[in-house]
């Protein structure tokens, strides 16, 4: 499968890593829009919030307890934003789900 991510994951394209298990993969947005942008993945393919199921929900509850961890990791101090893009509408590029974490700074309070 031609996915960028599974290929991160991999290891078949260079990331900036800031946290890995058995279940999830977190490194640093390359287009950073926020002093701090990480991107949570999990290893295994799941193309978007429309795919979780009760197969697969299991390690997106474990990346969601992995998050406030990975934002220490990334620097986070105080607060920030957890986004996942899904479908046209929302600008998904990235069909391999994958939550934003946004901090560093006071953000807007827009969400759209
Ligand atoms: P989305 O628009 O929600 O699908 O987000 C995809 C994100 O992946 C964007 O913020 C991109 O900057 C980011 N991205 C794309 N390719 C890479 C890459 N090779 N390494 C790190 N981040 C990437
Ligand atoms: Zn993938």
């Amino acid at each position: 499968m031609d996915c960028i991510f599974c290929k991160i994951v991999a290891g078949e394209i260079p990331s900036n890593k800031v946290y890995e298990d058995e279940l999830c993969f977190a490194f640093y947005d390359i287009n950073p829009q926020a002093p701090v942008h990480v991107l949570v993945i999990p290893k295994t393919h799941i193309a978007s919030a429309d795919e979780v199921s009760p197969e697969n929900s299991a390690i997106v509850a474990h990346i969601f307890e992995m998050i406030p961890k990975i934002a220490v990791k990334a620097g986070v101090t105080n607060g920030y934003r957890v986004i996942t893009n899904c479908g046209e509408d929302a600008c998904q590029s990235v069909k391999h789900l994958h939550f934003h974490i946004l901090g560093g700074k006071p953000l807007s309070e827009q969400m759209a």
